[in-house]
């Protein structure tokens, strides 16, 4: 049959029955792909054709004809324009299949797993309780309308086009206030917010974080320029608001200001931080628990931005680990060392590796703040550093009992996952936040000695696409394998797969 010749402005019905990577709608007329951003699967639409390929087009959302049964009003009025979220308007439970889904496809896809093995290893995903207000970071970009009046927001997808909204729905419920607090200080002292094309302005982001087991409150200005004028009266306001709250998580009633400082940035950059900051007010840092253990967040430090899933996703992977006390463990990519001293508290010895040096100094000051002397961390590419100590032979650090890794997207460097394989650990944790290089690396491994365990997701971030998952592998040459303690779920297949 002859294919249908769309063109651009074309309209089209179309029934969606997939979406993408990026959480965009995907369907077929006549076998020719139509990409709609904003179409859940489930939906007919009507959509205008913006860019027609040969076999594929994006078309433009006109009408939702029929609505998919998971459509739900978004929380946030801007939940289409904003860059942020991607998959708002769908029912969570419905988000938390499709993420299953994701990771199940990539491993059937690109790791060629099958049926039986994905019906033993595969659970259940791990979503919050309570889906919004989880993030304990916010960077609002500050711009000005047409009439010239400050706004905070964010940037529309793909943009620099600032849409005002100081009270989004996945950050904490303080933040609104205090760019309120801010913007009103600025219109008074008429402090320009920073204009990227013509390179003026002061006034570039605003930055605040929160601990949510301490209720401890950190915001940093982005500046173009070194110093804010009239800053301690700018500090006076932000430390007399009330900020009460009724955060899901919180043990406390009212939040807390503990530092207040600017980070000057001068660059022509997409980067937002500046490279060093200052204190106005408090501390330079704010404290924050995942577990029992304490870390230490500056303005510039990394931290994990969901720490109520973050704290399941570790303790999966402490479960897995299956740690007694007297292992060896490599912890890779190791950030500031989150996972590392996690896992020290119940193992021999931690070794912890990381490619940026100053994440490598935050998980130095870390360990020392929880008093745990027994994580030694290095700066280095996990693809090289242990290549290296293996080449070494020092026989503790070369077999270790446990293997963790938390790779970026692009996964593991197959140099890495060699050597891996060579040093034999009796398990390896994957710590992913892409299912398709993760489903790459499980194949390699288990083309090369191991045995997939556990496969877990876990949803880190509702209302975007992302997933994470931590996966167990077991090496197929350990001893009594029944017998290792490698977490209850692990029993569990065993006690199932011995049957
Ligand atoms: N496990 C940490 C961070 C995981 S994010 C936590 O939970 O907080 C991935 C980390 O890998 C980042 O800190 C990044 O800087 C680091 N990284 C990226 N490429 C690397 C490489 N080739 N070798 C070692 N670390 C790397």
């Amino acid at each position: 049959m002859e294919r249908p010749v769309y063109k651009k402005n074309d309209r089209l019905e179309v029934a969606i029955t997939d979406m993408g990577m990026d959480g965009e709608g995907i369907g077929k007329v006549d076998g020719f792909t139509v990409f709609v951003k904003d179409a859940l699967i489930g939906d007919i639409v009507s959509v205008k054709l913006m860019k027609v390929k040969k076999n594929y087009a994006y078309g433009k959302l006109q009408e939702i004809i029929r609505p998919a049964a998971s459509r739900v009003e978004p929380l946030c009025f801007c939940a289409s324009s904003c860059g942020g979220c991607q998959i708002q308007s769908m029912a969570y439970d419905a988000q938390l299949l499709f993420k299953e889904q994701k990771v199940k496809n990539d491993l059937r896809r690109i790791g060629e797993f099958g049926e039986d093995t994905l019906g033993r290893v595969f659970l259940p995903i791990i979503g919050m309780d309570e889906p919004k207000r989880y993030r304990n970071k916010a960077q609002y970009p500050i711009g000005s309308d047409r009439e010239g009046n400050l706004i905070a927001g964010f940037y529309a997808g793909r943009t620099h086009s600032i849409i005002p909204n100081t009270d989004c729905l996945l950050g904490a419920d303080c933040n609104g206030k205090i760019l309120k607090c801010i913007l009103e200080f600025a219109g008074r002292y008429h402090i320009p917010a920073y204009d990227e094309e013509t390179r003026k302005g002061l006034l570039r982001h605003v930055l605040i974080r929160q601990g949510f087991s301490t209720g401890e409150v950190m915001i940093c200005l982005v500046i173009n320029g070194n110093t804010i004028p009239n800053a301690e009266e700018l500090t006076k306001s932000l430390c007399t608001l009330a900020l009460p709250t009724d955060h899901p998580e919180s043990c406390f009633t009212e939040w807390k200001i503990t530092s207040i400082s600017v980070s000057p940035n001068t660059a022509n950059t997409n980067v937002i931080m500046g490279h060093t900051f200052r204190v106005l007010y408090g501390n330079s840092y704010i404290t924050d628990k995942i577990g029992d253990v304490s870390f230490e967040i500056s303005p510039l430090s990394f931290f994990q931005v969901n720490p109520i899933q973050t704290e399941k996703l570790y303790s999966k992977a402490l479960a897995y680990a299956g740690l007694t006390g007297e292992e060896t463990v490599w912890d890779l990519y190791c950030g500031i060392g989150t996972i590392s001293l996690f896992l020290a508290k119940k193992a021999k010895k931690v070794y912890g590796v990381e490619i940026v040096p100053q994440a490598i100094e935050n998980a130095k000051r870390n360990a020392e703040i929880n008093g745990i002397g027994n994580a030694e961390f290095m700066v280095g590419k996990a693809e090289e550093v242990l290549p290296e100590v293996y080449r070494e032979g020092n026989t503790e650090k070369i077999h270790p009992d446990v293997i963790v890794v938390d790779p970026p997207r692009k996964g593991c460097d197959e140099q890495c996952l060699q050597t891996i394989v060579s040093m034999k650990p009796q398990r390896v944790v994957y710590v992913s936040c892409d299912p398709a290089t993760l489903a790459r690396d499980l194949k390699y491994l288990c083309a090369n000695g191991y045995d997939l365990c556990h496969v877990q997701p876990v949803d880190m971030f509702p209302h975007t696409v992302h997933v994470e998952s931590v996966c167990l592998l077991v090496n197929q040459n350990a001893k009594a394998k029944q017998h290792v303690n490698v977490g209850i779920d692990a029993e569990e297949y065993y006690r199932i797969k011995n049957s």
